[in-house]
């Protein structure tokens, strides 16, 4: 049994008791602040594109896997696939329930275990093989990929492998590794995007031997079948019996769902991923031993966001799924459907969603397996670049299925069963689209991925410039950062002039696609001179100028993504040279298509409508345009609270937590 010790100052940076509905904004920066990783240890290509630093052999060539790694990979997938083919996406679909014949099947090959290590019974696959099985059974149906990642990247095995003491990880790892599912619980009615607001508490008991767990924990995936779950509780400030006091804080939990006072009190059901068991649960007076604690008291967001640094590939996994089924099915279905005398596809307007999906599906690929190479090789830090690949691939793979919903006419409008029913394909181009969409909004949506990336982009801007950027310093402390800052920036800045890009040589390896890197490595500089006019403009205003960063950030995700399909056209050309030329192809082109949204964001860093829609949306926040919402009915006014109430207390509900094996 792990004991209490007092909590570092950097574990809580604000009182406990000022979380939840009054934490304010600068609570909940010095919460995130707190939890950040800020060492940066290890090399990272995604940084470097951000300080004008373009460094293409951090990423090329390209890493090699473990030849270990790559046989019982490899031999997983085949059997895998196997597998696969006898489940049913469209009985998923129909029952909105994963059937509990399919948890079983995969829970015999070990699927629960694919990132567990074999020591603790599970299959210690890569990265990267994890990321394709995903990829493989979300083809099948997505929720069978949120089911799984739930449980891997985020649930109870991840935070116990890197955090857990050795009896966690002994208790643990082996349950999970045999199909005891979990879940990771921190989002609640009132907390969303911001842990500052948590309402959830673990009181430690007189004797410290256990915590009293109060609460209700919202869009709980797997929830509603889980054996165990993480959750994520305020412990109080507090005084041992020995009278040492502790500053408790935002604390990770192992909870065993079948603890009396434990209540899933609805299943929700969503546009998409209708499979998914993801529900409302509702903690009263749950006793947790202080042994399932995870890590210190005050260290569970760390603990979140740590576990997320990699836990984020799964989400760009999946979306990988959707690039070359959407490629599939764009051309099979655009060779076979004849509209004024030609196929669909052979009309340019049709042709050109087409060249976008299949560029954008090896670009897909590039991102993904580059991040999980890279990941696995353990040599640099892939914080940036999980965040950039989740931010990037979910916001492409949803243009992606709107696209191939736009290709398919009526068709893609109408669900497979109804295209079955009537005798055609059962071709599910909406249902992607409807499952798709929540990638952009769950493990951080993009608004906040952007704000995230941002800060770490931006971090040596921020370090150099000191309280020139910190809304909290004095008008005297900005004067002395911009005093220091100069130092820095008149040595860094002249670098940003010229580069390899400017020379036609550069980059000769990669032949026709030399120029595209060359293009990458002006981008580079250029994005971070833009970075630079930005902080000198506003400041410590800089980080209210959430457009203007999230463009900054749009960019260095499109370079990076640039860069992934290059190397890895390089890569193919030389271990499989009989693909290389249609790599280079697909390269090039989505190579071409990203410059063209790279300049469109540049020109809007400076010609833009911010400033305007500013106003305009403060205008309708304060009702100054209401006459326009008049001639409609809003049926939804009337059904209940914008949110729902989640005042601790018993359950007055029936529990909808059932057994699945
Ligand atoms: C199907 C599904 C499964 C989920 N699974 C889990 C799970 O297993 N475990 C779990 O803990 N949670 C889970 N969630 C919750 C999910 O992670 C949250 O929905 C997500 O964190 C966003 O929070 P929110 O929905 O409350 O949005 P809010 O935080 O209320 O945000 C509303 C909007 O404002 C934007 N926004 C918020 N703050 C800022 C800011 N500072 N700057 C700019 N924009 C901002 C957001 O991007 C969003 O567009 C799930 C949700 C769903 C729908």
């Amino acid at each position: 049994m792990s004991s209490a010790t007092d909590s570092p100052a950097a574990d809580v940076p604000i009182a406990p008791e000022k979380m939840g509905p009054e934490a304010t904004a600068a609570d909940a920066r010095a919460i995130t602040e707190a939890a950040r990783e800020t060492q940066w240890d290890r090399p990272s290509f995604a940084k470097g594109l951000y300080l004008g630093s373009f460094d293409i052999n951090l990423v090329h060539p390209w890493p090699e896997a473990q030849p270990d790694d790559i046989e019982r990979g490899e031999a997983f997938m085949a059997r895998l696939t196997e597998y696969c083919k006898t489940m049913s996406g469209r009985v998923i679909e129909r029952d909105a329930k994963i059937p509990d014949e399919y948890i079983a099947g995969l829970s015999e090959l070990g699927v629960f275990g694919m990132k567990i290590p074999r020591e603790y019974g599970g299959l210690g696959l890569s990265l990267v093989y994890y990321g394709r099985a995903l990829a493989l059974m979300g083809s099948v149906h997505p929720s069978l990929g949120a089911l799984l990642s739930a449980h891997q990247s985020i649930g109870v095995p991840e935070p116990v492998k890197v955090f857990g003491t050795p009896e966690q990880k002994r208790g643990y790892l082996p349950r999970c590794a045999a199909g005891a599912i979990t879940a990771f619980l921190l989002t609640e009615p009132d907390v969303g995007s911001d842990p500052a607001r948590m309402g959830s508490t673990a009181v430690p008991s007189d004797d410290g031997g256990s915590y009293i767990l109060d609460g209700v924990k919202l869009w709980t995936t797997n929830g509603v079948i889980a054996e165990l779950v993480v959750v994520m509780a305020v412990v109080p400030a507090h005084t041992d019996a020995n009278g040492t006091s502790h500053k408790g804080g935002i604390t990770a939990f192992v909870v065993e769902m079948n603890s009396p006072g434990i209540t899933v009190e609805n299943r929700n059901a969503f546009m998409g991923l209708r499979g998914i068991e993801n529900g409302v649960t509702r903690f009263h007076q749950v006793r947790v031993p202080a042994a399932n604690r995870l890590g210190r008291e005050g260290q569970g967001l760390k603990i979140a966001l740590t576990t997320l640094n990699t836990g984020r590939l799964s989400i760009p996994a999946l979306c990988v799924a959707s690039g070359r089924w959407s490629l599939k099915i764009a051309r099979e279905w655009s060779n076979a459907r004849t509209q004024w005398g030609r196929p669909v596809g052979k009309h340019e307007a049709v042709g050109k969603k087409i060249a976008f999906i299949a560029a954008s599906a090896f670009a897909l690929d590039a991102v993904f397996e580059l991040s999980a190479e890279l990941a696995d090789s353990g040599q640099k830090d892939v914080r940036i670049e999980a965040a950039l690949a989740k931010l990037w691939s979910t916001e492409i793979s949803c243009r992606i299925a709107d696209e191939l919903v736009q290709i398919r006419g009526g068709r893609g409008f109408e669900t497979a069963d109804s295209l079955r029913a009537r005798g055609e394909r059962a071709v599910a181009a909406e249902q992607q689209l409807r499952d798709l969409r929540i990638n952009r909004i769950f493990e951080g949506s993009s608004e906040i991925m952007r704000l995230l990336i941002a800060r770490e982009a931006v971090d040596a801007h921020l370090a150099a410039a000191g309280d020139l950027a910190s809304a909290e310093a004095s008008l005297s402390d900005k004067a002395r950062a911009a005093v220091g800052a100069s130092g820095f920036y008149a040595k860094w800045l002249p670098k940003l002039v010229a580069g390899a890009g400017m020379d036609p040589r550069s980059y000769g390896e990669f032949g026709r696609l030399a120029k595209q890197l060359r293009f990458v490595e002006r981008s580079s500089r250029r994005l971070a001179r833009q970075t630079f006019y930005g902080m000198g403009r506003w400041q410590a205003k800089l980080e209210h100028k959430q457009a203007f960063l999230g463009r900054i950030v749009d960019i260095g995700a499109e370079l990076f993504a640039m860069a992934a399909s290059c190397s890895r056209a390089e890569m193919i050309l030389r271990t499989t040279p009989e693909r290389g030329g249609s790599a280079y192809e697909l390269a090039e082109a989505f190579c071409e298509q990203a410059r063209v949204r790279v300049d469109e964001y540049f020109d809007q860093l400076w010609r833009n409508t911010d400033d305007g829609d500013h106003e305009v949306s403060r205008r309708v926040l304060a009702g100054d345009y209401e006459w326009l919402e008049a001639g409609v009915l809003d049926q939804s006014e009337g059904t209940g609270p914008w949110i729902a109430d989640a005042t601790p207390g018993a359950s007055s509900r029936e529990n909808l937590h059932r057994k699945y094996r």
